[in-house]
């Protein structure tokens, strides 16, 4: 890599960065208004706020979403491992683009945008399910047994990178701006910390087509109709084609794994996927007698 490459990345993620500085005012309301919410939902419904808020459940959450906020994990590694990577898929995956996509007008370039990424969303998050491979990576996102709107930056940095390889394809397929406007971004992001705050709200008609609290909780929750439904991210569409939709039932629901258990603490729980796979290594390497049921309990153990 020339100095001209290293002064030119340099220069992207110092961009990429302010960009993300002077955006943070607007993050941090929307998480004051997702939070409200949550929290007029509680105390609603006359829940101890002791046992939600000063658990250690909470806390674990707060460091993921603390670092998250000091833009930790971008700095450091997703910024530069991902404009390293959007890179070199421009200048050596270029016979992928459908050129006629981005000359569309830009309403329909980011409709179209949209519409792709949540399908593919839908598709990882089953692969995510689906894969014991691939599930060692997302069950720290499930092990949270308090809900609430700060679970959705449980996601380990090894998850955020792999995901980070699976998201980069889409936009250089298309080659069509997946820059959203800002006001579209702090949408998207309220809508992913009120889907994770416990409050069983079902958006009303709006239910019928975008992803509510209701319905995403179906997902986190341990009863076993609800085990691996409800994969969608911001379309109900998604579940109804495929089959994997649930339909929530009065009943309060419970969340959390089922059958496996992970340190409640986010360093260990920082080792998670690599503890996971070794686990996984070693019993189909070396176990040679063992059907996949009893692999997946015994990884699940
Ligand atoms: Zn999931
Ligand atoms: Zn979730």
């Amino acid at each position: 890599m020339s100095f001209e490459d290293v002064a030119y990345w340099t220069d992207r993620i110092i961009a990429s960065a302010l960009r993300n500085l002077a955006a943070e005012w607007h993050f941090l309301t929307i998480m004051g208004i997702a939070f409200a919410l949550s929290l007029f939902m509680d105390l609603w419904r006359r829940r101890n706020l002791r046992e939600r808020y000063l658990s250690r459940n909470f806390r674990v959450d707060l460091t993921y979403a603390g670092l998250d906020l000091a833009h930790v994990p971008h700095f450091f590694i997703l910024v530069p491992l991902g404009t390293l990577l959007a890179g070199w898929l421009k200048a050596n995956a270029a016979w992928m683009e459908i050129e006629a996509a981005s000359s569309l007008p830009l309403g329909a370039q980011l409709l179209l945008a949209f519409l792709l990424l949540d399908f593919w969303v839908y598709w990882w998050h089953r692969l995510q399910h689906f894969s014991s491979v691939f599930w060692q990576f997302h069950k720290t996102h499930h092990s949270q047994e308090v809900l609430n709107p700060l679970t959705v930056f449980r996601i380990t940095v090894i998850d955020r990178i792999i995901m980070l390889l699976v998201f980069a394809l889409p936009p250089v397929i298309l080659d069509i701006r997946f820059e959203y406007p800002l006001a579209m971004l702090m949408l998207i992001q309220l809508h992913q910390l009120i889907i994770h705050s416990d409050t069983g709200w079902n958006f009303g008609p709006l239910e019928k087509i975008f992803i509510s609290p209701s319905y995403h909780e179906v997902h986190h929750s341990i009863a076993p109709e609800h085990r691996d439904r409800n994969f969608g991210g911001a379309l109900v569409i998604w579940d109804h084609l495929f089959g994997t939709y649930a339909e929530r039932s009065k009943d309060r629901l419970e969340y959390g794994l089922v059958g496996e258990r992970i340190p409640e603490s986010y360093l260990r729980q920082f080792f998670v996927p690599i503890a996971g796979l070794f686990a996984l290594a070693r019993v189909r390497f070396f176990s040679s007698r063992q059907t996949e049921p009893e692999i997946d309990r015994q990884v699940a153990a």
